[in-house]
């Protein structure tokens, strides 16, 4: 065997490439955490040099040896997760069956089945994903996987943080469709994972790719800003420590910055500036003390600082009384610190910060702890209830996970006094479904702390809630609107789905005996119709001939007999259209003025009926992504398009590669949105001069309101590409009286 690796490393590249797959090897070898046994040892060994010989002849888009992303897939899940021998070798094997010759069988023989199932699952997962199909059903698919062994999902978070990390190699429409997806459905799947240090690291990597210029004004911002952060965190923590060192348990005390993405998420929707954002980091207390004093030593914490710090009270938030569903356990609060800045602070002990970096994994190793690996079953049970729930529709499901998903939770309890654990929204009415789906149906009236409320009453934190039920009822459509789980939604669908099958039967009945009446067979006439008539199922068809909503006539009227089929009569366009049409015709406007040279995935964009975006208005030069919105019409975006996530993760299929061809005269509006000081001194008169006399531009329009010595002006400009827009912005925030100049959507 030991040739045989030899062998196969020799045919892998040169020297120097040996040599750092060799090393990177033994780097894996070290950043595992977990004990192994001789047999562990063998089998992780026997994997890599099975991984090695199979792809020793693939490289990666930058040119390395493919086997170094195997590599450093596994040392991910041994170093950052802290998954045990199973996963690495499974780690090392994950991209075997898919790029190579080896086989599932082999990998059985080898490594046994728990391996080869693994194996099997992201062989799955990524034959799914690299398909075509919209990122709500891939999304369903990951969750499938979940559910069979969460290992599965573990290492393929480990595979895409290692793609994310290295995908300056990728093409530029490759990578915003990796990010996209990754921000979709990665970022939130790790946050309810528990594994908090992943999820900031794929928010912060999307945005890098999807907005650089705002990541790397924030980098730059944050590094400028670096001492002055230091030396506040450190006037912060002088005094803490002089108390907390009293006590006479080890800690450790530290600030850390927030993440770039969490700073940019606070400037978009606080609309303010970088500057004024206080709170950019948070100060963390981590003491190591036994289980059972876990608790008591963080409310003593608390009570330290805020002796020398005043507290926000709403800001506190007890997570080790009533740790969150995924897990995690933490005691969080904000004081008012010197010079009035607000600064969160985080309390927790050494198991309970591993648990919060590394979260899934790290619950099997505490397991029997403070609920353990099991904290995680009612959360895969509500999952399996989303999936049971029978919504075909994989956006629906996606739309119903994801408010489980990304919520924080609001606890209830029942009249007996049992707590009951919520999604935050939740209302009167899914704690109903959450009881029992029977309960939910038949939900007459709901009292909350002995109040009757509506069924869309939103739960807050206590509140004692009472269902009163009435076998009689039952859901209706409107029902819909009251609830936010996912398995209030589902079990109310399928109640109404049910309902619709029932009434249909009436329909189906009538259909049944005219076309027996006509000597046509049922099965083939129905399925005609239903296309015919663009239903979307046969049910849809019957409910439709129930409620009246169309007739056997009309039916009939559309078709002629033969051998007991039906035959669409082609004279006839179909009389009658079915209730959810969605094929009505789309409208191409077409653009008469001369179009700017366009590139789309490499070739000349006159095959398309191409037009650009209103929501983001590119101007030439930007970076910009192309989407098909018929079959033949193309939208051009920016790639800052705020719209741009959500079409890049759910119709990636549609999205083409797009770039400015040869530069062309077109004129391109675009417009501006400038803040500043109004000294008096004639604001408009400044930004006039420096857009038409010295830039030479076209105003378009231009908007001015002003309060209180401070101004806000919108202008749209014209401008020919973006060269000139942004010397025209340098130019304006030169002025002394502009504080900001911004391009607005
Ligand atoms: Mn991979």
């Amino acid at each position: 065997m030991a040739t045989q690796l030899k062998d196969a490393l020799a045919a892998t590249g040169t020297i120097d490439e040996i040599k750092l797959i060799q090393s990177s090897y033994r780097k894996l070898l070290r950043a595992i955490k977990v004990e192994t046994d001789a047999d562990d040892k063998a089998q992780i060994r026997l994997a890599y040099e099975v991984a090695v010989r199979a792809h020793r002849k693939q490289r990666r888009k930058s040119g390395e040896p493919y086997i170094l992303h195997p590599i450093e897939v596994a040392t991910i899940c041994a170093c950052e997760i802290g998954l045990g021998p199973t996963a690495i070798v499974a780690a090392l094997l994950h991209d075997v069956v898919e790029d190579t010759d080896v086989t599932l069988e082999e990998i059985r023989n080898q490594f046994g089945p728990k391996v080869m199932a693994i194996v099997d699952g992201l062989t799955k997962l990524d034959g799914n994903l690299a398909k075509n199909s919209p990122q709500a059903e891939n999304f369903r698919k990951v969750v499938l996987t979940l559910l069979d062994d969460v290992r599965v999902v573990l290492i393929k978070m480990a595979d895409r943080m290692h793609n994310m990390r290295t995908l300056g190699s990728m093409p530029r429409h490759k990578q915003l469709k990796i990010a996209g997806e990754t921000a979709y459905i990665y970022a939130p799947l790790a946050h309810r994972l528990g594994l908090y240090a992943f999820k900031t690291e794929f928010q912060d990597l999307c945005l890098k790719i999807q907005d650089n210029g705002a990541y790397k004004d924030i980098a730059k911002k944050l590094h400028e800003t670096k001492r002055e952060r230091n030396r506040y965190i450190s006037d912060f923590i002088r005094p803490v420590k002089k108390l907390v060192d009293g006590l006479g348990v080890d800690y450790r005390i530290f600030g850390r910055p927030k993440s770039i993405y969490s700073i940019h998420q606070k400037i978009e929707n606080k609309e303010v500036a970088f500057e004024d954002i206080f709170d950019l980091f948070a100060v963390r207390v981590v003491i190591d003390v036994p289980i059972k004093d876990e608790k008591q030593t963080c409310w003593q914490i608390y009570s330290l600082i805020t002796d020398i710090y005043q507290p926000i009270p709403e800001r506190l938030k007890d997570w080790v009384t009533t740790p969150k569903s995924n897990g995690y356990e933490s005691l969080h609060t904000t004081v008012i610190g010197p010079k009035g800045r607000y600064v969160e602070i985080q309390i927790r002990s050494e198991r309970m910060d591993d648990i919060a970096e590394r979260g899934f994994a790290a619950h099997w190793k505490y397991k029997g702890v403070g609920g353990g690996a099991n904290r995680y079953e009612p959360w895969l049970d509500s999952i399996r209830e989303i999936l049971d729930g029978g919504s075909g529709d994989a956006s629906e499901f996606l739309a119903d996970f994801k408010t489980n998903l990304f919520s924080e939770e609001v606890f209830v309890y029942t009249p007996q006094g049992d707590l009951v654990n919520l999604p935050k929204g939740a209302t009167a009415l899914d704690f109903a479904f959450s009881v029992h789906s029977m309960v939910g149906y038949h939900c007459q009236s709901l009292k909350v702390n002995q109040r009757l409320v509506p069924m869309g009453y939103e739960l807050t934190n206590g509140d004692r809630v009472e269902v009163i039920t009435n076998k009689n009822q039952r859901p209706s459509e409107g029902w819909l609107k009251f609830v936010v789980t996912g398995k209030a939604r589902a079990k109310i669908r399928s109640s109404l789905k049910e309902e619709r099958r029932r009434k249909g039967e009436f329909g189906r009945e009538e259909l049944e005996r005219k076309l027996s009446h006509r000597k046509v067979d049922f099965e083939p006439a129905v399925d005609a119709i239903v296309k015919h008539f663009k239903f979307t199922s046969p049910v849809d068809l019957y409910y439709a001939l129930a409620t009246d909503q169309m007739s056997t006539n009309d039916i009939f009227r559309e078709f002629e007999i033969e051998n007991g089929k039906l035959i669409p009569n082609p004279v006839h366009e179909p009389s009658v259209k079915s209730l959810p049409s969605n094929s009505k015709p789309k409208r191409v406007r077409k653009k008469t003025i001369d179009k700017p040279q366009l590139l789309v995935n490499g070739e000349s964009a006159t095959q398309y009926d191409f037009a650009f975006a209103t929501c983001c208005n590119p101007v030439q030069g930007d970076d910009i992504f192309g989407y098909l919105s018929g079959t033949n019409s193309l939208k051009i975006h920016r790639t800052s398009c705020k719209n741009a996530e959500h079409l890049l993760s759910n119709y990636g299929y549609r999205v083409l590669r797009a770039e400015w061809g040869i530069p062309s005269d077109r004129n391109f509006v675009a417009n501006l949105l400038i803040k500043g000081i109004d000294s008096g001194l004639g604001v408009i008169d400044s930004l006039t001069t420096v857009l038409s006399k010295n830039q030479s531009l076209n105003i378009r329009s231009m908007h001015i309101d002003g309060t209180g010595g401070y101004f806000e002006c919108r202008i749209s400009v014209v401008v020919t590409n973006i060269d000139q827009l942004e010397i025209a912005m340098r130019a304006l925030s030169q002025l002394p009286e502009v504080a900001s100049v911004l391009r607005e959507d």
